[in-house]
């Protein structure tokens, strides 16, 4: 048996042990169904200071559990699909602001070896930039409520270099109460840049909406 027949036989064993990670359906990574309900639609959030986020899904039912494949089990070929979504809301932005992506802790990245919201850029056609790095570990955010989450991420990153101006947009995965996104903003802004907004591949359904009108002010 050559090694290209071979190659092409591992490479069906796999498609047919995967399921979908949407639905579980087996046979692929990715059904037909469970792809158009990953299709980017602006969902406008706040911040706790007020900052807007344009997600491109909800994080809830199927685009959920697929980014939870994404994240958690290693499944990097979905961050093809899901950066199709986000840049749905990427296409809306100002041309000239860079992309900043939410670092990801030394510890995550271990047990990954890949950047989620860096790949998630890459597949949605940007350039990343890697202006925000961690300062500090942060507890696990998952458990805690939004206070407990704003001053778990307080003065946890810092930016690199010096801004002078430049305009940066804040990139994340999934934003849940938008504390980390504040924490960027509050870093960008010590280090010079101008935080104009923020994008996210997906936003919790129980962040603020955007007519709560609690104005988003730069603050040093
Ligand atoms: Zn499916």
């Amino acid at each position: 048996m050559g090694v290209w027949h071979r190659i092409g036989q591992d490479a069906l064993a796999l498609l047919l042990a995967a399921s979908c990670a949407g639905c579980d359906r087996a046979g692929t990574l990715l059904c037909e169904a469970c792809r158009m309900r990953l299709r980017g639609e602006r969902h406008d959030v706040r911040t706790p200071e007020g900052m807007m986020v344009h997600a491109a899904l909800r994080y809830e039912d199927v685009p959920a559990r697929v980014i939870r494949r994404l994240k958690e089990d290693g499944a990097t070929l979905l961050a093809r699909p899901l950066g199709d979504a986000l840049r749905a809301v990427l296409a809306v932005q100002p041309a000239d602001a860079l992309l900043a992506p939410v670092p990801t802790s030394r510890a995550a990245f271990r047990r990954r070896g890949y950047r989620v919201p860096e790949l998630l850029v890459r597949r949605a056609g940007g350039v990343p930039r890697r202006l925000l790095v961690s300062a500090r570990r942060t507890g696990d955010q998952r458990r805690l409520g939004r206070r407990a989450r704003a001053h778990n991420v307080a003065g946890s990153m810092r930016a690199i270099g010096s801004g002078h101006g430049r305009r940066v947009l804040i990139v994340d995965d999934v934003v849940t109460t938008g504390a980390t996104l504040d924490e960027a903003a509050r870093a960008l802004l010590a280090a010079g840049f101008l935080p104009v907004g923020a994008v996210a591949l997906a936003a919790t359904p129980r962040l603020r909406p955007p007519h709560d009108t609690t104005e988003f002010t730069a603050r040093g």
